[in-house]
């Protein structure tokens, strides 16, 4: 494929103009400011259009499109508890399938080319990747409670299990991760059980750290420690970590995520509707620690609009700060795609650079909300829509473009994931 006289978006995150971009199977073979030789198969002409990497969504729970509006302007507790919880138990093998391939269908129409993503029914939730062309970093959230030995669950069983079989599936667009759900959600025993074997086989250890204010002075008052402290002591950021939300870390906390490397996936517009505060992800970037984006499910967003996203990571620290000056363009689109690729373990992605994976979209400038420009950059991140994407590449295929889903037969997969939600509510 052959991109020709288009913008982009280019590896410093600055935009050019009038640049040609030739991707071969799945990398980018080629980019610069002249034709290049040589034949690239189908050309795209990029007047009026802006190529830049695709968004890497650092934190997810696929399955649960099936919520998408279910339980709404609740806190917490109650949201988990009378809704959400009621509902998971009622998930099988086909609903979990068909809530992935829709997620995996509104992330390709809204640019997102891959999901870390925290789940249960593993199995299903890489068919449904593979199927539809996407990626996905995909791990089996570990929740236990029990007095016994950790490794006689069967969801430590599992977690090993789909480590072995289908880790690196899909031509490597499946990463298996390990995932420590939360302190809050298993003994210490289970925790160190996991985080032992994460760092035995040298995964990424998915973990949700300091979401709300109430689970980070509980565990204070549990273990005498933060969170982040917690899993520190006990390995779990030994091997490679991601640390979805991290709202209420407090000032060691960011000491020790930078010392240790781990990637934080912030959820700005999950913690928001939640309630659950604003993360200092100011902060954060001023350390030099690798903060990605996530939407978090989409039952607590409600969509995969990554330009939402981006608009609310941009806006929410200056809120919080009351400083409008906080977090630049560059920054809030650097964090949608490199960072997120690099969270995820995708050295080679996030980048529309030679050599890297074609993972790219396609943006449409002709619309009335991209007009007049002064700085592109600004109308990237406060004004485009996920709508003005038409074109989604993953691992050098089209996914999607102009309307049509290439992978997937849209119209059966709302059917289904409709069906299969019924199917759960006639069970509660
Ligand atoms: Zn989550």
């Amino acid at each position: 494929m052959l991109f020709s006289n288009i913008k982009i978006l280019d590896e410093n995150f600055e935009i050019k103009d009038k640049m040609y971009v030739a991707t071969d199977d799945d990398r980018i073979v080629y980019v610069g400011d002249c034709m290049p030789r040589g034949d690239f198969g189908d050309i795209r002409d990029g007047e009026g259009k802006l190529l830049m990497p695709a968004f890497h969504n650092a934190h997810g729970h696929s399955p649960m499109a099936l919520l998408r509006g279910y339980a709404e302007n609740m806190k917490l507790q109650d949201w988990l508890f009378t809704k959400v919880f009621p509902f998971e138990d009622k998930l099988d093998s086909n609903a979990v399938y068909w809530g992935t391939l829709l997620t995996m269908a509104e992330g390709m129409r809204f640019g997102i080319v891959s999901h870390s993503d925290m789940y249960y029914f593993l199995d299903d939730m890489v068919r449904a990747t593979d199927e539809s062309g996407m990626k996905a970093n995909i791990s089996r959230a570990i929740t236990e409670f029990g007095d016994g030995d950790p490794w006689e669950t069967e969801r430590l069983k599992e977690m090993k299990d789909t480590y072995e079989r289908l880790d690196g599936a899909a031509d490597g667009r499946v990463k298996i991760d390990i995932s420590i759900h939360a302190e809050y959600t298993n003994s210490l025993r289970a925790m160190q059980a996991v985080a032992d074997y994460c760092n035995q086989v040298g995964a990424i250890n998915h973990i949700h750290i300091s979401e709300t204010k109430s689970e980070h002075e509980e565990c204070k008052v549990k273990y005498g420690k933060t969170p982040v402290k917690l899993m520190n002591d006990i390995g779990a950021f030994d091997s490679k970590a991601l640390a979805a939300h991290c709202v209420w870390v407090e000032d060691e906390d960011m000491d020790i995520l930078k010392e240790k490397g781990v990637s934080v996936a912030t959820n700005p517009m999950s913690n928001m509707k939640l309630a659950s505060g604003i993360a200092n992800v100011p902060e954060m970037l001023r350390r030099g620690i690798n903060v990605a984006i996530g939407t978090d499910s989409v039952a607590s967003n409600n969509s995969l609009n990554f330009f939402e996203e981006m608009k609310m990571f941009a806006i929410a620290p200056k809120i919080r700060f009351n400083d409008p000056t906080l977090i630049t363009p560059k920054q809030t689109l650097y964090a949608a795609t490199r960072a997120g690729a690099l969270a995820q373990g995708r050295e080679d992605a996030g980048l529309v650079k030679e050599g890297f994976k074609a993972d790219l979209i396609m943006i449409d400038l002709e619309q009335p909300n991209m007009y007049p420009v002064h700085d592109l950059m600004n109308n990237l991140v406060y004004s485009a829509s996920g709508t003005d994407i038409v074109m989604t590449m993953s691992d050098g295929r089209i996914v999607y473009e102009n309307g049509e889903y290439k992978t997937l037969d849209i119209e059966k997969t709302m059917f289904e994931a409709q069906a299969a939600t019924k199917v759960i509510l006639s069970k509660l």
